[in-house]
């Protein structure tokens, strides 16, 4: 018999805040294909051991190639842009989502069901508006991790872990939001296991 890989678990499903990465000491750089909607993007989906292990670049048989998700572009750079400098149309950035995680699930998902899967994903929880409906805004406040958890729990049925990083002043941010999905990259679960989470002091969720 032939063995695929280490198999996983389930999926992080993981968002980013492009406010927050931008306002960093690094800073960002804006995509060829322009600035991104004031919207959380997608940074990955990637599979996960129940431990809270995981694997990664499953194939090197296995590139990235963009001509067998041609069709999935245009949304991809909407739903998924690079804010990594320096500035590229999100060839990288997909590149090593699919080499370092893509190749992990591909004997569940191929490279077009893999990135698909993470588009339909988005477009069925749309967390901005979520939280907008709770009154939490980008607009530079400072909102508890625990406001922000629950408001997405209440808002989409699951419970998500939320990751801070910190902007030039220290301050702390909200920087990305973690919801799990099965192993079939289809439906959202419990998280059987969280991330690290950002817990006190309050988070800035910055202006994009
Ligand atoms: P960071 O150290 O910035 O949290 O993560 C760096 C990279 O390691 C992430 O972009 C991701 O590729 C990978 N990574 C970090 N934490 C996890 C995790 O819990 N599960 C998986 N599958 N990958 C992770
Ligand atoms: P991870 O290993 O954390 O899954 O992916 C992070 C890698 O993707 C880093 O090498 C980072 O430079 C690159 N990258 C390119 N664009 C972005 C982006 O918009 N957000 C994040 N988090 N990483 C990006
Ligand atoms: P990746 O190796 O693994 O290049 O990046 C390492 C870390 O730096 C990741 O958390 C990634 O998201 C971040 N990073 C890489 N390039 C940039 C950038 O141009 N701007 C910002 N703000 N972060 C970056």
């Amino acid at each position: 018999t032939i063995s695929f890989g280490q198999g996983y678990d389930f999926f992080y499903f993981v968002q980013q805040w492009p406010g927050s990465y931008c306002d960093t000491k690094k800073s960002c750089c804006y995509p060829t294909t322009g600035k991104p909607p004031a919207n959380f993007t997608i940074h990955g989906l990637w599979p996960n051991y129940n431990n809270g292990s995981y694997p990664s670049n499953c194939n090197a048989d296995s590139p990235y190639n963009a001509t067998k998700i041609s069709d999935l572009l245009g949304k991809m750079e909407v739903d998924w842009p690079t804010l990594a400098c320096p500035t590229n149309d999100g060839t990288r950035f997909w590149t090593h989502e699919w080499e370092k995680h893509g190749t992990c699930s591909e004997t569940v998902l191929d490279q077009h069901s893999y990135f698909e899967a993470a588009l339909n994903i988005k477009n069925k929880v749309n967390i901005l508006k979520v939280l907008e409906d709770a009154g939490i805004k980008p607009d530079d406040t400072f909102y508890k991790e625990r406001q922000i958890r629950e408001a997405i729990k209440a808002g989409i049925g699951y419970t998500p872990a939320i990751t801070c990083n910190t902007d030039p002043t220290k301050n702390r941010q909200l920087s990305e939001i973690y919801l799990c999905v099965d192993a079939s990259g289809k439906d959202l679960i419990e998280c059987p296991k969280f991330p690290n989470r950002c817990k006190r002091p309050p988070l800035q969720f910055p202006i994009f």
